[in-house]
């Protein structure tokens, strides 16, 4: 019998201990599309379905520590980052994902679905002067896009001016998420020459926590697989979109999409 080793797929990103989010639905989602999940763990959040209780960043230290691990042995064939908390451990970060061959995916996360913050005002800088040059794709929600870019958006033509906004900060891909926009909801994939947008019937279900975690994981593990950017979002965003439908009630608030679907 001979045994392969799968596509390799690291998330950089915050820990949710109710499991919903963060790490633990990166890891989900690789597990269910058949790569090899890594983590390097840049804060841990005290979380749960109400929300954010608190945070904590690891020392800087320790996340090169556990990017050089990694790299240095393993390898990767795709990166997610998420949750990244401070300007420091965005620098780092950014330091070390500039010298890997391998297609980056950033999914900026400034705020919880709950309204908690998950990044330091400051660090939102950094992220547009250091990560964002070193992205293959970016997957702003409005709000963030707002953040990065001071573009809000209001219909669909403000979300072709977001994105130029974005890829002029240096990602090679900016995926607009325009979910928060009223009506059906739609997102947008430019490299500034190709032009793609994703539609995806909206599901009444509020069980939602862990979307954007689980939209960017599933983009790269679909990369590892071997797919092109448009095909690798439209795989995961089939791969979100039943995640919500199955996305089920935990605790007294809102509840995590399922990766068991
Ligand atoms: N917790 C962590 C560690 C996260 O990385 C994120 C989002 O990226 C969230 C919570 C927020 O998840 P949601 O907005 O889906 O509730």
């Amino acid at each position: 019998m001979t045994v392969v080793t799968p596509p390799l797929v690291l998330t950089v990103a915050g820990s949710d201990s109710g499991g919903g989010a963060g790490i633990q639905a990166d890891l989900k989602t690789m597990l269910a599309l058949g790569v090899h999940g890594m983590s390097v763990i840049a804060a841990v959040t005290a979380q749960n379905s109400l929300g954010v209780q608190g945070y904590w960043e690891l020392p800087g230290e320790a996340v090169k520590a556990q990017l050089d691990s990694v790299l240095g042995d393993i390898g990767v064939h795709a990166v997610k980052t998420g949750m990244l908390a401070s300007p420091e451990l965005v620098e780092i970060v950014a330091r070390s994902l500039a010298t890997v061959d391998a297609p980056v995916i950033v999914d900026p996360v400034g705020v919880s679905k709950h309204g908690d913050s998950l990044l330091a005002p400051e660090a939102v800088a950094t992220i547009k002067t250091r990560l964002l040059p070193v992205a293959t794709v970016v997957t702003p929600n409005l709000w963030e896009v707002a953040q990065l870019t001071g573009v809000k958006v209001q219909d669909e033509r403000d979300m072709r001016r977001a994105a130029d906004a974005i890829l002029a900060l240096g990602p090679r891909w900016a995926l607009i998420k325009g979910g928060h926009l009223p009506g059906a909801p739609v997102d947008l994939l430019t490299d500034g020459t190709a032009l793609h947008t994703f539609g995806a019937p909206r599901h009444n279900n509020r069980h939602t926590h862990g979307t954007g975690c689980t939209l960017a994981s599933a983009i790269a593990s679909h990369l590892a697989l071997g797919h092109e950017v448009p095909e690798a979002v439209r795989l995961a965003k089939e791969y979100v979109t039943g995640a919500i439908a199955q996305g089920f009630p935990l605790g007294s608030g809102i509840g995590p999409v399922d990766h068991a679907w």
